[in-house]
């Protein structure tokens, strides 16, 4: 028994699994959103995260600070 490390409790819920999922929402435009559906590539956010439009952050999650910033300098444009 050395030092404590902190891991990830192993609880079940009934939600699954989503270590994949990204923790946050990231602005992505909508066009890329349904060329991303069709054909299956990865969308950029606006901050520049890359990630299948499969992923979807769990409702409530909060909006990336990245993009929200960005996305809040294209409109006072
Ligand atoms: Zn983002």
């Amino acid at each position: 028994m050395s030092t404590q490390i902190k891991e990830r409790p192993d609880v079940s819920t009934d939600e699954t699994t989503d270590d994949d999922a990204p923790k946050v929402f990231h602005y992505v435009k909508k066009n890329k959103i349904a060329e991303s559906a069709v054909m299956g590539t990865h969308v950029v956010a606006l901050c520049g995260e890359v990630f299948p439009v499969t992923k979807s952050a769990k409702p409530g999650s909060p909006v990336c600070p990245d993009c929200k910033k960005i996305y809040e300098q294209m409109r006072k444009d």
